[in-house]
């Protein structure tokens, strides 16, 4: 079976509005994810907490109140009505597991019961490079960029938006389901990739 490979963080999970919760309250702050416009997000919060930023991810209730992307329920479902066994790939430390994939069950982001393992389709790693499969959808670029894999997929977000990135890239879940073809379907890879980069890219909120 054709394995797609989804990241969890900003692809099927909003966990941004949920992590800069936690640093406003705690640092005074009032940054927003349209604020956040590259990877090094402690480069956006007061210097006084740098890179202490990254320890929420730790805490065992941030999950709790992080909800869907939009549309990413039903487009997992839509890639595997189409055939494909999707994955979910992610990177987290022994806390931010616990809850995250605490998170993919509750939300029922895994195949129903009874149709194997119940973890078979999460992969918790930070060397994302390591699996291979058809395809890989994640925000991050370097995650991509060092994939061995066909297919590798750019998923929108604010802090990508002016990553250089010559592959295929999607703005939402409908705009990936519309245009993945079945997983049976004679149609060539670099078709895919192509018609997966045909739309004008988001605009850009004001800098802070
Ligand atoms: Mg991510």
């Amino acid at each position: 079976m054709k394995t797609i490979f989804v990241d969890v963080d900003q692809v099927v999970a909003d966990l941004m509005p949920a992590w800069l919760k936690l640093y406003n309250d705690e640092w005074g702050d009032t940054l927003t994810p349209e604020d956040i416009r590259s990877w090094d997000l402690k480069s956006y919060v007061k210097p006084e907490c740098g890179g202490r930023i990254y320890r929420y991810l730790e805490e065992p209730t941030l999950y709790d109140s992080v909800y869907p992307i939009e549309g990413a329920l039903e487009g997992v479902e839509m890639l595997r009505v189409l055939g494909y066994h999707v994955v979910f790939l992610t990177a987290a430390g022994p806390e931010g597991a616990r809850g995250k994939l605490r998170w993919l069950k509750d939300w029922r982001f895994l195949p129903a019961k009874g149709s194997g393992h119940p973890w078979q389709d999460v992969v918790i790693t930070a060397s994302k490079y390591l699996v291979s499969g058809l395809a890989m959808i994640d925000d991050y670029v370097e995650n991509l960029r060092t994939a061995k894999i066909p297919l590798p997929v750019l998923f929108d977000q604010p802090h990508n938006q002016d990553v250089e990135w010559g592959h295929a890239r999607v703005r939402n879940w409908s705009d990936l389901t519309n245009r993945m073809p079945h997983a049976d379907s004679e149609m060539f890879l670099l078709e895919v990739a192509s018609q997966l980069d045909t739309y004008p890219p988001l605009p850009v909120a004001p800098s802070r």
